[in-house]
């Protein structure tokens, strides 16, 4: 069976974000742990094919939740990676209507930054904060993810995500998880974000 995912080439180099996310960090992060998480998820999808073919059974509980996890985790860092730009060409404020739709929901960017900071900050053990829309009321939320896969709002689009697994900044910052998400305001890619609100 051919590999249903592949890890994505990055839009920039892997020393690109520094000092913010060092190469070093970087390049374990996307080649050792995102990797780990498209490995994951396509040795399930082989296994469920297999199982299929033969009619056999598979653990559906076990399976799904390890499903679950592996596709969070690949389709969220190919999220995260996107979201962020080379030093120097991101962070900033967003414009246009993702502007317009932050000060609505949150009467302004730094209220925004604050809330969405607060949110990665406090995740339990691993996981995410991510700036979400929920399609049927246009509404924009922040969510709490844990793990890849816990909390998340079904039939939203993440517009921005922001990775606090301690993998994501255990060489650069040590267990300095506030320093790592303040940084990163820096490398903010405002105008994908902004395009994926469309
Ligand atoms: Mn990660």
């Amino acid at each position: 069976m051919a590999d249903v995912y592949s890890l994505p080439k990055l839009r920039y180099g892997y020393a690109e974000l520094a000092p913010y996310v060092s190469e070093l960090q970087l390049t374990i992060h996307h080649q050792k742990h995102h990797q780990a998480y498209v490995s994951g998820a396509n040795s399930i999808f082989e296994r469920m094919e297999k199982a299929r073919k033969e009619g056999a059974d598979y653990d559906a509980k076990s399976t799904l939740k390890e499903l679950s996890f592996n596709v969070g985790g690949h389709v969220l860092h190919s999220l995260f990676w996107d979201n962020m730009a080379p030093s120097g060409q991101g962070g900033g404020s967003p414009g246009g209507r993702l502007g317009d739709a932050i000060d609505k929901e949150f009467g302004g960017i730094e209220r925004f930054k604050k809330e969405f900071a607060k949110a990665a900050a406090t995740v339990e053990g691993s996981g995410w904060a991510a700036l979400a829309v929920e399609k049927a009321s246009g509404k924009l939320l922040i969510m709490q993810i844990e793990k890849h896969n816990t909390n998340l709002y079904p039939n939203s689009s993440i517009l921005l995500v922001l990775d606090v697994f301690e993998h994501a900044y255990y060489i650069d910052y040590k267990n300095d998880r506030a320093k790592f998400i303040d940084a990163v305001w820096s490398i903010v890619n405002w105008d994908e974000a902004a395009r994926r609100l469309g």
